[in-house]
């Protein structure tokens, strides 16, 4: 039975391992943390013993292969679908966007002509913008902002609208991204399938997906899980002397195996240094690390020689801060509110979580600027504004709070950023590298990292010889 190392317990990570698991391969997942989930993944609060996530996290109707991972391995029924969004603006005005029962794109016509936060001039405005979005090219990828205002844009829509809906999808600014992956927002999510806009909301904090359901999905199929378990470096065996990397054929390289059935010259890994001291060895590598980790972790002489390993060296990040409040009583009816034309961009509602403990999580993306203020100076703006949005705050006794930022939250999807991902096959024989930042097709979500997770577990059997289709299709 071929042995696997999987480097990284994050969706990507656990993601291959249950793809390959169950077609005979011998899964281990090593994760440096002290919990699985990676950037999606919660944090137990000392001062109260909760588990807290790090940051909300939130999918989609169209996010067909995380739906199908959590359903594998049997947490699916932890996340609520949202069929309506609540938008509100500082004056405390509110709309629903919800669709109606006809045939995507119309379902949601009626939804956008009720947006209270748009004049009817801009609703036209947009509604043409979608049109041009249909027209263009997938791949196409200017910068969005000239594309916008040369598309019938004002500044206000792009505030109050395209802004709205793209920072928080793709945490990045209009002004920074690039049209590709707003047009697969607006395609995928809105306009091509009657449930791709439906938000799913985890029930529970993230920390509980990777709990019982799936260690035991992963037990019985033998995948062993090691926490506290970080990989210092990668050792990758070069041919004596070394030969330049081979050239791809039908988008895999020509590699030694490692198993023993050569079929060209490279390099290959030969084990994995831990920080313990100790040695793995697995007959295939997943690299499933953040992008900003993965030269760290490679021969340095490799990265600088290989552009598919220096290449990822181009992406850059963008930042989400979350804040953590915790008011004594029920502030808010709704269970999340989009949040327009504030600093906020999403709160989420979630509940009593202890006795006269009411939760409450802000989510703002992409907001490089907040770097420069304090925690409470953030705090204090955004209840501040929540207060405005939703006046019982007024009267509610503020009892705790957190702001946590993670400044490399996802790669930033600037013009052309695709140039710099690289494919999960790498030119290493036996390495495959899987996370949200290798090309997918997907923006920097947890339905692009377990993609890649399952597109590396992909390319393991094609090169082991017995090519399979993992991947799942979109919504139709
Ligand atoms: C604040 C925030 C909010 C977000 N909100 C959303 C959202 O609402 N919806 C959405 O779809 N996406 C959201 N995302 C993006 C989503 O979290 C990521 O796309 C996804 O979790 C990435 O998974 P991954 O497995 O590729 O990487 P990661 O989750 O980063 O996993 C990589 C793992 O590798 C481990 N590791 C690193 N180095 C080593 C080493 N040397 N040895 C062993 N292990 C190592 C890390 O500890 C980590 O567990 C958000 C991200 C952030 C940061």
């Amino acid at each position: 039975m071929d042995r696997v190392a999987v480097i990284g317990g994050g969706l990507a990570g656990l993601a291959s391992a249950a793809a390959l698991a169950p077609r005979g391969f011998r899964v281990t997942v090593l994760e440096s943390r002290l919990r699985l989930g990676g950037r999606a993944g919660s944090f137990t609060d000392p001062e109260s013993g909760q588990l807290v996530d790090a940051c909300q996290h939130v999918s989609m109707g169209c996010c067909t292969n995380l739906a199908h991972f959590f359903a594998t391995v049997g947490v699916a029924g932890f996340l609520a679908p949202q069929p309506r969004l609540h938008f509100v603006t500082p004056d405390g005005r509110r709309s629903v966007f919800k669709a109606d029962p006809w045939p995507a794109p119309l379902h949601l016509g009626r939804a956008l002509l009720g947006a209270h936060y748009l004049t009817p001039a801009e609703k036209l405005r947009v509604a043409w913008g979608f049109a041009a979005l249909l027209r263009e090219k997938p791949d196409a990828d200017p910068p969005l902002r000239e594309w916008l205002l040369s598309h019938r844009q004002t500044q206000r829509t792009i505030d109050r609208f395209w802004g709205v809906v793209l920072v928080s999808a793709l945490n990045e600014t209009v002004d920074r991204l690039g049209l590709k992956y707003a047009r697969k927002v607006f395609v995928d999510g809105f306009l091509r399938h009657r449930d791709g806009f439906v938000v799913h909301v985890p029930t529970v904090p993230l920390g509980r997906l990777y709990g019982d359901e799936l260690r035991n999905w992963f037990a019985r199929h033998g995948v062993e899980v090691r926490e506290n378990a970080a990989v210092r470096a990668v050792e990758v065996e070069e041919p004596n002397p070394p030969t330049p990397f081979p050239k791809k054929e039908g988008g895999v390289s020509k590699c030694p195996s490692p198993l023993g059935g050569g079929v060209g010259e490279g390099s290959w890994v030969s084990g994995l240094a831990m920080r313990d001291g100790t040695t793995v060895n697995a007959d295939w590598y997943v690299l499933a690390v953040p992008f900003e980790r993965v030269a760290g972790l490679l021969p340095p002489d490799l990265v600088e020689r290989e552009p598919y390993f220096g290449n990822i060296r181009k992406l850059t990040p963008s930042p989400i801060t979350s804040v953590h409040i915790w008011f004594d009583r029920s502030v808010m009816s709704l269970p999340h509110a989009v949040l327009v034309d504030c600093l906020g961009h999403w709160v989420f509602n979630r509940g009593e979580v202890s006795p006269g403990e009411f939760y409450l999580q802000v989510v703002i993306s992409a907001v490089r600027s907040l770097r420069e203020l304090g925690h409470d100076e953030i705090r204090r703006r955004i209840v501040t504004e929540l207060g405005c949005v939703f006046p019982a705050i007024g009267q509610a006794k503020l009892l705790r709070s957190k702001v946590v930022t993670e400044h490399t939250a996802t790669f930033s999807a600037v013009p052309g950023v695709d140039q710099w991902r690289p494919s999960q096959a790498s030119p290493v024989a036996n390495l495959m590298v899987a996370g949200d930042w290798t090309a997918t097709g997907w923006p920097a979500t947890m339905e692009g990292a377990v993609r890649s997770g399952y597109l590396a577990a992909e390319a393991i059997l094609t090169r082991a010889g017995r090519p399979e289709q993992l991947v799942r299709p979109d919504l139709r």
